[in-house]
Protein backbone atom coordinates (compact mmCIF):
# COMPACT_ATOMS: atom_id res chain seq x y z
CA UNK A 1 0.00 0.00 0.00
CA UNK A 2 3.25 2.14 0.00
CA UNK A 3 1.50 4.14 -3.54
CA UNK A 4 1.78 7.35 -4.48
CA UNK A 5 -0.42 8.34 -7.45
CA UNK A 6 0.08 11.76 -9.15
CA UNK A 7 -2.17 13.29 -11.13
CA UNK A 8 -0.73 15.77 -13.36
CA UNK A 9 1.02 17.54 -16.61
CA UNK A 10 3.14 15.80 -19.05
CA UNK A 11 5.39 18.51 -21.57
CA UNK A 12 7.76 18.12 -23.76
CA UNK A 13 10.13 20.57 -22.75
CA UNK A 14 12.27 22.46 -25.98
CA UNK A 15 15.15 24.38 -23.95
CA UNK A 16 17.43 27.17 -25.90
CA UNK A 17 20.34 28.61 -24.01
CA UNK A 18 20.89 32.10 -25.19
CA UNK A 19 23.70 34.64 -24.11
CA UNK A 20 20.74 37.01 -23.46
CA UNK A 21 16.41 37.24 -23.42
CA UNK A 22 15.48 37.81 -26.82
CA UNK A 23 13.67 41.46 -27.48
CA UNK A 24 10.36 41.66 -29.39
CA UNK A 25 10.92 41.27 -33.47
CA UNK A 26 15.36 39.89 -32.02
CA UNK A 27 16.68 36.30 -33.86
CA UNK A 28 18.83 34.71 -32.19
CA UNK A 29 21.43 31.88 -32.10
CA UNK A 30 21.16 29.57 -29.07
CA UNK A 31 22.11 25.84 -27.84
CA UNK A 32 18.68 23.89 -27.80
CA UNK A 33 17.81 20.56 -25.85
CA UNK A 34 14.78 18.73 -25.46
CA UNK A 35 13.73 16.34 -22.90
CA UNK A 36 10.81 15.32 -20.58
CA UNK A 37 9.42 18.07 -18.49
CA UNK A 38 6.05 19.23 -16.72
CA UNK A 39 5.18 19.45 -12.61
CA UNK A 40 2.95 16.09 -12.98
CA UNK A 41 5.82 13.90 -14.71
CA UNK A 42 9.07 15.14 -12.69
CA UNK A 43 7.03 14.70 -9.57
CA UNK A 44 5.86 11.35 -10.64
CA UNK A 45 9.63 10.41 -11.51
CA UNK A 46 11.03 12.01 -8.03
CA UNK A 47 8.52 9.62 -6.27
CA UNK A 48 9.37 6.44 -8.07
CA UNK A 49 12.97 6.89 -8.00
CA UNK A 50 12.76 7.74 -4.18
CA UNK A 51 11.34 4.17 -3.69
CA UNK A 52 7.77 4.94 -3.92
CA UNK A 53 5.26 2.44 -6.08
CA UNK A 54 4.00 4.98 -8.30
CA UNK A 55 1.06 6.18 -11.34
CA UNK A 56 0.49 8.81 -13.37
CA UNK A 57 -3.27 10.29 -14.17
CA UNK A 58 -2.36 12.23 -17.13
CA UNK A 59 -3.60 13.18 -20.62
CA UNK A 60 -1.58 12.81 -23.59
CA UNK A 61 -1.94 12.98 -27.26
CA UNK A 62 -1.18 10.60 -30.20
CA UNK A 63 2.50 11.83 -31.12
CA UNK A 64 6.05 11.71 -30.43
CA UNK A 65 5.09 13.58 -26.97
CA UNK A 66 3.18 11.16 -26.02
CA UNK A 67 5.70 8.05 -27.06
CA UNK A 68 7.96 9.84 -25.12
CA UNK A 69 6.18 10.05 -21.55
CA UNK A 70 4.97 6.39 -21.98
CA UNK A 71 8.52 5.20 -22.48
CA UNK A 72 9.90 7.16 -19.82
CA UNK A 73 7.10 6.15 -17.24
CA UNK A 74 8.00 2.34 -18.63
CA UNK A 75 11.60 2.50 -17.82
CA UNK A 76 11.21 4.37 -14.45
CA UNK A 77 8.41 1.51 -13.38
CA UNK A 78 5.71 4.08 -13.31
CA UNK A 79 2.33 2.85 -14.42
CA UNK A 80 0.38 5.43 -17.13
CA UNK A 81 -3.22 5.94 -16.66
CA UNK A 82 -3.45 8.69 -19.35
CA UNK A 83 -6.36 10.02 -21.29
CA UNK A 84 -5.84 9.92 -25.00
CA UNK A 85 -6.23 13.00 -26.64
CA UNK A 86 -6.41 14.37 -29.88
CA UNK A 87 -5.07 17.65 -28.42
CA UNK A 88 -1.15 17.49 -29.11
CA UNK A 89 1.07 16.54 -25.97
CA UNK A 90 1.71 19.37 -23.62
CA UNK A 91 4.69 21.33 -24.41
CA UNK A 92 6.79 24.52 -22.97
CA UNK A 93 9.36 26.66 -25.32
CA UNK A 94 12.33 27.90 -22.81
CA UNK A 95 14.95 30.29 -23.16
CA UNK A 96 17.59 30.52 -21.04
CA UNK A 97 20.42 33.56 -20.52
CA UNK A 98 23.70 32.82 -19.20
CA UNK A 99 22.77 34.24 -15.83
CA UNK A 100 19.92 31.58 -16.01
CA UNK A 101 17.41 34.02 -16.05
CA UNK A 102 14.59 32.51 -18.14
CA UNK A 103 11.42 33.07 -20.24
CA UNK A 104 9.01 30.26 -20.92
CA UNK A 105 5.70 29.23 -22.93
CA UNK A 106 3.34 26.64 -22.31
CA UNK A 107 1.30 24.89 -24.45
CA UNK A 108 -0.91 22.89 -22.49
CA UNK A 109 -2.68 21.09 -25.40
CA UNK A 110 -3.30 17.36 -24.20
CA UNK A 111 -2.89 18.45 -20.42
CA UNK A 112 -5.97 20.70 -20.52
CA UNK A 113 -7.77 17.90 -21.35
CA UNK A 114 -7.58 15.81 -18.55
CA UNK A 115 -11.87 15.56 -17.23
CA UNK A 116 -13.35 15.13 -14.20
CA UNK A 117 -15.45 11.71 -16.35
CA UNK A 118 -11.30 10.28 -17.21
CA UNK A 119 -10.68 10.77 -13.23
CA UNK A 120 -13.81 9.47 -12.18
CA UNK A 121 -12.90 6.19 -13.98
CA UNK A 122 -9.41 5.98 -11.81
CA UNK A 123 -11.65 5.54 -8.95
CA UNK A 124 -9.95 2.30 -8.25
CA UNK A 125 -6.52 2.87 -8.71
CA UNK A 126 -6.46 6.13 -7.02
CA UNK A 127 -8.40 4.11 -3.71
CA UNK A 128 -5.03 2.47 -3.95
CA UNK A 129 -2.92 5.29 -2.78
CA UNK A 130 -1.77 6.26 0.44
CA UNK A 131 -1.13 9.44 -0.94
CA UNK A 132 -2.31 11.69 -3.92
CA UNK A 133 -0.52 14.38 -5.30
CA UNK A 134 -1.71 17.65 -7.68
CA UNK A 135 -0.21 20.56 -8.99
CA UNK A 136 -2.08 23.11 -11.03
CA UNK A 137 -0.99 22.65 -14.60
CA UNK A 138 -3.81 20.45 -15.02
CA UNK A 139 -7.57 21.24 -14.52
CA UNK A 140 -8.08 22.32 -11.17
CA UNK A 141 -11.79 20.77 -11.15
CA UNK A 142 -10.04 17.21 -12.53
CA UNK A 143 -7.15 17.28 -9.09
CA UNK A 144 -9.96 17.87 -6.72
CA UNK A 145 -12.09 15.08 -8.30
CA UNK A 146 -8.36 12.89 -7.39
CA UNK A 147 -8.67 14.37 -3.94
CA UNK A 148 -12.25 13.43 -3.64
CA UNK A 149 -11.66 10.05 -4.10
CA UNK A 150 -8.15 9.93 -2.07
CA UNK A 151 -9.80 11.29 0.90
CA UNK A 152 -13.00 9.13 0.37
CA UNK A 153 -10.58 5.88 0.85
CA UNK A 154 -8.28 7.46 3.96
CA UNK A 155 -5.67 8.33 1.30
CA UNK A 156 -3.10 12.09 2.24
CA UNK A 157 -3.95 14.83 -0.52
CA UNK A 158 -1.00 17.30 -1.21
CA UNK A 159 -1.18 19.73 -3.29
CA UNK A 160 1.81 21.91 -4.94
CA UNK A 161 0.17 25.19 -5.57
CA UNK A 162 2.59 25.80 -8.46
CA UNK A 163 2.96 27.40 -11.09
CA UNK A 164 2.26 30.45 -9.21
CA UNK A 165 -0.42 32.58 -11.44
CA UNK A 166 -2.74 29.47 -11.56
CA UNK A 167 -5.75 29.51 -9.47
CA UNK A 168 -6.94 26.67 -7.52
CA UNK A 169 -10.58 26.82 -7.06
CA UNK A 170 -12.12 26.69 -3.56
CA UNK A 171 -13.05 22.75 -4.12
CA UNK A 172 -9.40 22.10 -4.93
CA UNK A 173 -8.13 23.85 -1.61
CA UNK A 174 -10.53 22.24 1.12
CA UNK A 175 -9.58 19.03 -0.55
CA UNK A 176 -5.96 18.98 0.10
CA UNK A 177 -4.79 18.13 3.38
CA UNK A 178 -1.40 19.48 2.81
CA UNK A 179 -0.03 22.38 0.15
CA UNK A 180 3.70 22.66 -0.66
CA UNK A 181 4.09 26.64 -1.94
CA UNK A 182 7.69 28.55 -2.64
CA UNK A 183 8.14 31.88 -1.93
CA UNK A 184 6.57 33.05 -5.01
CA UNK A 185 3.74 30.62 -4.97
CA UNK A 186 3.29 31.04 -0.82
CA UNK A 187 2.50 35.19 -1.78
CA UNK A 188 0.52 34.33 -4.63
CA UNK A 189 -1.64 32.01 -3.01
CA UNK A 190 -1.21 33.89 0.42
CA UNK A 191 -2.63 37.71 -1.63
CA UNK A 192 -5.51 35.68 -3.69
CA UNK A 193 -6.57 34.28 -0.65
CA UNK A 194 -6.40 37.05 2.39
CA UNK A 195 -5.41 40.14 0.33
CA UNK A 196 -1.96 40.48 2.26
CA UNK A 197 0.80 41.14 0.37
CA UNK A 198 4.44 40.28 1.27
CA UNK A 199 7.56 40.51 -0.51
CA UNK A 200 8.71 36.64 -1.87
CA UNK A 201 12.29 37.95 -1.49
CA UNK A 202 11.56 38.88 1.78
CA UNK A 203 9.70 35.64 3.46
CA UNK A 204 12.42 33.24 4.61
CA UNK A 205 13.26 36.48 6.88
CA UNK A 206 9.86 36.54 8.85
CA UNK A 207 9.70 35.79 12.11
CA UNK A 208 8.36 31.99 12.77
CA UNK A 209 5.14 32.82 15.03
CA UNK A 210 4.22 35.67 11.68
CA UNK A 211 4.64 32.99 8.91
CA UNK A 212 2.88 30.63 11.32
CA UNK A 213 -0.21 33.14 11.59
CA UNK A 214 -0.39 33.48 7.46
CA UNK A 215 0.32 29.74 6.91
CA UNK A 216 -2.89 29.75 9.45
CA UNK A 217 -5.04 32.21 6.94
CA UNK A 218 -3.92 30.45 4.25
CA UNK A 219 -4.55 26.40 4.98
CA UNK A 220 -6.03 26.91 8.23
CA UNK A 221 -7.49 23.03 8.36
CA UNK A 222 -4.37 21.73 6.61
CA UNK A 223 -0.30 21.61 6.69
CA UNK A 224 1.92 23.97 4.83
CA UNK A 225 5.26 23.62 3.91
CA UNK A 226 6.64 26.78 2.17
CA UNK A 227 10.36 25.85 0.73
CA UNK A 228 12.49 28.62 0.57
CA UNK A 229 15.28 27.13 -1.79
CA UNK A 230 18.46 27.14 -0.23
CA UNK A 231 17.33 28.11 3.03
CA UNK A 232 15.41 25.27 3.53
CA UNK A 233 11.42 25.22 4.63
CA UNK A 234 9.04 25.93 6.94
CA UNK A 235 6.20 23.77 8.14
CA UNK A 236 3.09 24.74 9.87
CA UNK A 237 0.57 22.47 11.01
CA UNK A 238 -3.35 23.30 12.22
CA UNK A 239 -3.69 22.17 15.81
CA UNK A 240 -3.12 18.71 16.61
CA UNK A 241 -3.18 18.14 12.85
CA UNK A 242 0.01 15.67 13.06
CA UNK A 243 0.55 12.92 15.19
CA UNK A 244 4.03 12.28 16.16
CA UNK A 245 5.00 15.84 15.61
CA UNK A 246 4.00 17.89 18.54
CA UNK A 247 5.30 21.28 17.50
CA UNK A 248 3.10 23.33 15.62
CA UNK A 249 5.34 24.95 13.23
CA UNK A 250 9.67 25.21 12.45
CA UNK A 251 12.06 24.98 10.22
CA UNK A 252 14.26 22.44 8.62
CA UNK A 253 17.62 23.45 7.47
CA UNK A 254 18.49 22.81 3.29
CA UNK A 255 21.43 20.63 3.13
CA UNK A 256 24.68 21.29 1.73
CA UNK A 257 25.39 20.78 -1.46
CA UNK A 258 27.28 21.60 -4.53
CA UNK A 259 24.17 23.49 -6.69
CA UNK A 260 24.72 23.60 -9.90
CA UNK A 261 20.76 23.41 -11.61
CA UNK A 262 18.19 24.03 -8.93
CA UNK A 263 15.72 23.38 -11.67
CA UNK A 264 13.06 21.16 -11.06
CA UNK A 265 14.03 21.29 -7.33
CA UNK A 266 10.78 21.43 -6.32
CA UNK A 267 9.48 19.08 -8.33
CA UNK A 268 11.62 16.95 -6.59
CA UNK A 269 11.12 17.75 -3.03
CA UNK A 270 7.10 16.83 -3.91
CA UNK A 271 7.95 13.47 -4.85
CA UNK A 272 10.33 12.49 -2.08
CA UNK A 273 7.63 14.23 0.16
CA UNK A 274 5.23 12.14 -1.16
CA UNK A 275 6.99 8.91 -1.34
CA UNK A 276 8.44 9.44 2.44
CA UNK A 277 4.89 9.66 3.48
CA UNK A 278 4.18 6.68 1.70
CA UNK A 279 6.19 4.59 2.95
CA UNK A 280 6.32 5.60 6.71
CA UNK A 281 3.14 6.74 7.31
CA UNK A 282 3.93 6.77 11.19
CA UNK A 283 6.85 8.78 11.00
CA UNK A 284 7.19 12.25 12.61
CA UNK A 285 6.23 14.48 9.59
CA UNK A 286 9.44 16.06 10.19
CA UNK A 287 11.61 13.09 9.28
CA UNK A 288 9.60 12.95 5.98
CA UNK A 289 10.31 16.74 5.22
CA UNK A 290 13.74 15.98 5.87
CA UNK A 291 14.53 12.95 3.70
CA UNK A 292 12.89 15.09 0.53
CA UNK A 293 14.88 18.17 1.40
CA UNK A 294 18.01 15.90 1.10
CA UNK A 295 16.57 14.35 -2.29
CA UNK A 296 15.58 18.34 -3.58
CA UNK A 297 19.21 18.88 -2.43
CA UNK A 298 21.01 16.04 -4.46
CA UNK A 299 18.65 17.17 -7.73
CA UNK A 300 20.17 20.61 -7.72
CA UNK A 301 24.33 18.56 -7.82
CA UNK A 302 22.94 17.90 -11.67
CA UNK A 303 21.51 19.45 -14.33
CA UNK A 304 17.88 18.83 -15.80
CA UNK A 305 14.84 18.03 -14.02
CA UNK A 306 12.76 14.61 -14.23
CA UNK A 307 16.45 13.26 -15.58
CA UNK A 308 18.41 14.63 -12.82
CA UNK A 309 15.71 12.42 -9.84
CA UNK A 310 17.82 10.88 -7.75
CA UNK A 311 17.41 7.21 -6.85
CA UNK A 312 16.73 6.55 -2.94
CA UNK A 313 20.02 4.63 -2.82
CA UNK A 314 21.84 7.36 -3.77
CA UNK A 315 20.42 9.67 -1.18
CA UNK A 316 21.07 7.35 1.19
CA UNK A 317 24.41 6.73 0.38
CA UNK A 318 24.92 10.46 0.33
CA UNK A 319 23.43 11.73 3.35
CA UNK A 320 22.85 8.54 5.11
P1 LIG B 1 11.21 25.54 -6.46
O1 LIG B 1 12.05 24.75 -7.38
O2 LIG B 1 9.75 25.19 -6.52
O3 LIG B 1 11.44 27.03 -6.51
P2 LIG B 1 12.81 25.57 -4.03
O4 LIG B 1 13.82 26.37 -4.77
O5 LIG B 1 12.21 26.17 -2.80
O6 LIG B 1 11.61 25.08 -4.98
O7 LIG B 1 13.50 24.19 -3.64
C1 LIG B 1 12.80 23.11 -3.06
C2 LIG B 1 13.67 22.44 -2.02
O8 LIG B 1 14.87 21.97 -2.68
C3 LIG B 1 14.17 23.36 -0.90
O9 LIG B 1 13.23 23.44 0.17
C4 LIG B 1 15.46 22.65 -0.50
O10 LIG B 1 15.17 21.55 0.34
C5 LIG B 1 15.99 22.11 -1.83
N1 LIG B 1 16.93 23.08 -2.44
C6 LIG B 1 16.68 23.96 -3.43
N2 LIG B 1 17.77 24.71 -3.72
C7 LIG B 1 18.76 24.28 -2.90
C8 LIG B 1 20.14 24.63 -2.69
N3 LIG B 1 20.72 25.60 -3.41
N4 LIG B 1 20.83 23.96 -1.73
C9 LIG B 1 20.25 22.97 -0.99
N5 LIG B 1 18.95 22.60 -1.15
C10 LIG B 1 18.21 23.22 -2.08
Amino acid sequence: MSRVVVVGSFNVDHVWSVAALPRPGETLAGQYHTGPGGKGFNQATAAARAGASTGFICALGEDAGGQLARALATADGIELHELRSDAPTGTAGIYVDRDGRNSIVIGPGANAELSVSYVDLQREAIGQARVVLGQLESPPASVAAAFAHARGAGALTLLNPAPADAVATPELWAAADAITPNETEFCAQLKRHTGAVIDPDKLAALADDELHADCRRLLPHGSVVVTLGAAGCFISHADGQWRGDERGYYRVAASAVRAVDTTGAGDAFNGALAASLAREPAQAFAAHVAYASRYAGLSTERAGAASSMPRDSEVRARFG
